[in-house]
Order: structure tokens, then C-alpha cells, then sequence
């Protein structure tokens, strides 16, 4: 079977309620692409280009697909009576080609002070002092192109100590795991609803050595509530709208007393209302940390 890849360019303001309908039509989730920015192109004074997005979906080259642009299409224009929306484009790609077809447009890419995140079918230059994190994310989320993952790659740089025991609640292709077992953690849960991003989880803990750091489970904070665990930190990468829900959930009981957290996935203009639910949750929002429209919030449970 051949396969149509919608792609389509917006702004951070846009990118997650795009994603959200494109999840409703392609198969396997969607990919999100930070769009590269020649920052040696500006000069002093001129206003910074705006950060794009381009998010790409995959649907069956069937008979029905017609009415699913269609539809798709449809939703699009209702949306852009309340914010502009890019058009669709539509590429063939053949079923051999399909599952490659995303990787043409990742390359590896520098984040923080000494992280690398490898695609691993690309060989680069590494320095000795380099953190690498070499991933195949597959049909999992989290390639680490999006400023929501490498805020929490910066977050996790700066917080992580040797030795802890870390939560990564929606762990999408373990990133984060992998990061925080290369930061030197003792342990870290990852948990995923999809099991997909767990089987992609534990292969690139493995391809990366870290196995014997991380254990990926399906599943969510119920699990975690349910096992009474507690953390030095835990991670938390999703939507706002989740992270919110999970605070009305005991989120908060996960953290150790003492311990910490970070939240992402967070657009500017809600992070106000995530912070109001971690303090439900018995959390102290302490720290924002922002790039373009996404921002990281770090939190603490008092000791
Ligand atoms: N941690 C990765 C992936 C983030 S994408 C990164 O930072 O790049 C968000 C992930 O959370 C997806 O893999 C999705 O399947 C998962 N997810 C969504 N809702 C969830 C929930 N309620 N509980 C656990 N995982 C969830």
C-alpha cells in the first residue's frame, strides 16, 4: 500500500491544535520537525525570524483518502477564523519508502551545554566531553527536534544529580531516560500509554547502553500512585490540558518531599493555569524556562 504525507508549516501558537487534528487522521502519530533557523543571517537589531514548525502525518493511499482531506481541509478552515492556518501540502510516498520517509529530515542536533542528540544511522563528529543520545524514535514521539523535548534536556542537564531515581510519565521514544541515565541516574521509570514508545524506549536504551538504567512500562500515573513510588524527580513532557488533568490525580504524590519536577509540552499563555493546578497537587512552581512559544515549568515538593 502507498502512503500520503500531509505536511504542514505553523508557528508555535498553531502547532498544537494542528497536531492534535492531524493525530485524528495519520496513522502512527505525527511527527513534529523544528524548522531550521539561520541565526548567522540576522544582525544586531533586526527582529529574530519567527520559530516554525512542520508537523507531517501519514494516511493510506486508499480510496478514502479524498474524504479525508477533505475533511481535514474543513477543519482547517474553521479553525483559521480564529488563528491563520497553513495549507496542507500532499506527497506520495510509496509503502518501501514510508517508514524512511521522515528520517530525510532529521539530523543531528546540539542541545545545552555538551548534549548531542545522534540520529543513529548518521555517524558525526563528537567531542570527548559530549553527552550523546543516539535515537531511532520509529513511529514513537520524541525525536528531540521539538523545543519542548530539549527544554526538558536542558532542564534535566541542569537538575540531575548522580544517583536518583527518576519518573519520565509519557516517555515517547525515551529521550529523556536516555538522557537522564547519561547524566548519571541511578534509575528511571518510563511510561508511556502507547506501546509502541515503550518497545522504542527500551531499544534505544539498549543501542545506547543504558538498559540496565531504564525500565519502560505501559501505562500512566495510575500505575504510579497505585505503586506508591516516589521520586527525586520526575519528568513530565505531554500537553497542558494532561498535565493539568493528572494534578486533579495526585500527580503531586509522585515527588518525594524534597524532590523535583519538570513539566513541557506547555504553550506561554497556559502555563499560568498549570502552575494554579501544581499547586493543587501539593507542588511549588520555583522556575520557567521558555523557548519561542514553549515553555518548561520546574517545580518542587516541599521537603
Ligand atoms: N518524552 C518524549 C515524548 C513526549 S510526547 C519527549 O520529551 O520528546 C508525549 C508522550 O506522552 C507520547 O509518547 C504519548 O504517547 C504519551 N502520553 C500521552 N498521554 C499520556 C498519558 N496520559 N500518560 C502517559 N503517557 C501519555
Amino acid at each position: 500500500m502507498d502512503w500520503i504525507e500531509i505536511a504542514l508549516q505553523v508557528d508555535g501558537e498553531a502547532a498544537e491544535a494542528v497536531a492534535e487534528l492531524l493525530t485524528r487522521y495519520g496513522h502512527q502519530g505525527v511527527s513534529i520537525e523544528q524548522d531550521n533557523i539561520a541565526s548567522e543571517k540576522w544582525d544586531d537589531g533586526d527582529v529574530p525570524p519567527v520559530t516554525t514548525l512542520t508537523l507531517r502525518a501519514y494516511i493510506p493511499a486508499d480510496d478514502r483518502a479524498e474524504d479525508a482531506k477533505l475533511r481535514l481541509e474543513s477543519a482547517l478552515g474553521h479553525m483559521s477564523m480564529m488563528y491563520p492556518m497553513p495549507r496542507p501540502v500532499y506527497t506520495l510516498v510509496h509503502e518501501e519508502d514510508w517508514a524512511e520517509a521522515w528520517k530525510a529530515h532529521y539530523h543531528p542536533v546540539r542541545v545545552g551545554k555538551r548534549m548531542l542528540i545522534r540520529p543513529l544511522w548518521i555517524e558525526t563528529e563528537i567531542a570527548s566531553d559530549d553527552l550523546v543520545v543516539a535515537l531511532d524514535p520509529g513511529m514513537a514521539f520524541g525525536t528531540g527536534t521539538h523545543p519542548s523535548t530539549q527544554l526538558c534536556m536542558v532542564g534535566l542537564e541542569d537538575r540531575v544529580q548522580p544517583g536518583m531515581n527518576i519518573l519520565d510519565l509519557g516517555c515517547g521514544s525515551g529521550v529523556l531516560a536516555i538522557t537522564a541515565a547519561k547524566l548519571g541516574a541511578a534509575h528511571i521509570w518510563g511510561l508511556d500509554i502507547d506501546p509502541i514508545a515503550v518497545r522504542v524506549t527500551d531499544e534505544n536504551a539498549a543501542q545506547n547502553g543504558v538498559a540496565a538504567q531504564i525500565t519502560a512500562q505501559e501505562g500512566s500515573l495510575a500505575e504510579v500512585v497505585a505503586s506508591g513510588r516516589q521520586y527525586d524527580l520526575i519528568v513530565v513532557n505531554i500537553l497542558a490540558r494532561i498535565i493539568i488533568t493528572m494534578c486533579g490525580e495526585r500527580l503531586g504524590d509522585t515527588v518525594r518531599p524534597g524532590g523535583l519536577a519538570l513539566f513541557a509540552g506547555i504553550i506561554h499563555d497556559q502555563a499560568d493555569a498549570v502552575e494554579a493546578a501544581l499547586r493543587q497537587t501539593g507542588l511549588e512552581p520555583y522556575a520557567r524556562r521558555q523557548d519561542g512559544d514553549w515553555v518548561l515549568i520546574e517545580a518542587r515538593r516541599p521537603a
